[in-house]
């Protein structure tokens, strides 16, 4: 139930027919996990905190670098060599303190998922690499929770929604991660895409809108431009592929 303060912090999120007391009750009792408190993971907190979304679980290995700071606005220049998930809980919990936090300060592993995202509702990728991204959607497939991926390079980014058997997965269209390196990027066009990652999380747990099913939607941020591309589930994928429809 919405407490009067809720009611008047969610005020203008209220007043939109598509999420209304209902919805907004629905955000309150919902946890979603971030995957990373980078760069991608500043825009999604911050926006999912300041929506009342009620259990936040934010996870991340990392401690904060002066390197970091071009984009990742949940942390501070004074809070160099803290954990990241401390650092990030400080603006968090400043912003919105009706908001629970769970801290996880690990890697993310075929081993500890289970344990580490437990009773979420929906995952957020805002991580840097593949390699624990395929560990998060393979997780995500097996438990038939909604998957929302995104990535970045330089000025542009990707995003779109899986949750097989509906739609396709991570490995569907990336079966192969690209080489790691330390990539260029720049702070705004993170924004956008992790803004646009908050929405797809609010839209999923108040059931308004339309995700990005089988829709993978690329920002190219040099010429400030949108494109889609459709996407479909690869029938041999090694991860989804044995799911059928109304059986997952
Ligand atoms: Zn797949």
């Amino acid at each position: 139930m919405l407490t009067d303060r809720d009611k008047v912090r969610y005020t203008r999120q209220i007043l939109l027919p598509e999420i209304g007391g209902k919805g907004q009750e629905r955000l309150k009792g919902s946890t979603v996990f971030i995957a990373g408190a980078g760069g991608l993971g500043s825009p999604v907190s911050v926006y999912l905190a300041c929506a009342g979304v009620g259990h936040l679980v934010i996870c991340d290995d990392g401690r904060v670098e002066l390197s970091n700071l071009n984009r990742q606005f949940l942390h501070a220049d004074s809070r160099q060599d803290m954990l990241k998930t401390e650092s990030a809980a400080e603006i968090l919990a400043a912003l919105n303190p009706d908001v629970s936090l769970t801290l996880i300060s690990r890697r993310l592993t075929e081993e500890n998922a289970g344990e580490l995202v437990g009773g979420a509702d929906i995952i957020v990728d805002c991580l840097d690499n593949f390699e624990t991204r395929y560990v998060v959607n393979r997780y995500a497939v097996k438990n038939s929770l909604p998957f929302i991926h995104a990535g970045i390079y330089g000025m542009s980014g990707q995003l779109s929604f899986f949750q097989p058997p509906e739609t396709a997965c991570l490995a569907c269209i990336f079966p192969e991660a690209p080489p790691p390196e330390i990539f260029p990027v720049l702070g705004a066009p993170v924004g956008v895409i992790g803004s646009l990652e908050a929405l797809e999380a609010v839209k999923y747990l108040t059931g308004c809108g339309t995700v990005l099913k089988n829709r993978l939607l690329i920002f190219n941020g040099e010429e400030a431009r949108f494109d889609e591309v459709t996407i479909s589930r690869d029938p041999a994928c090694p991860v989804c592929g044995g799911l059928t429809r109304g059986t997952a």
